[in-house]
């Protein structure tokens, strides 16, 4: 799935991303699909980061993805 907006600055996609948010360790804090900002719960284990109108994003998802 192409993404739109950066998730961690909120710009169109094309500005750079921190090493950190590469490796899944940075909670995103925009939504990829729109931009808008998102709200960031952190974990021990991990973050979620929930979209008004696209829903939830969590790091679990994100790893089971790789
Ligand atoms: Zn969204």
């Amino acid at each position: 799935m192409p993404t739109k907006f950066n998730v961690y600055t909120g710009e169109p996609e094309g500005g750079s991303t921190p090493a950190a948010a590469q490796l899944g360790l940075e909670p995103p804090r925009f939504c990829s699909d729109c931009g808008r900002r998102m709200i960031v719960q952190v974990r021990p284990d991990g973050w979620s980061a929930k979209c008004s109108r696209h829903g939830e994003l969590d790091s679990k998802d994100l790893e089971t993805r790789r």
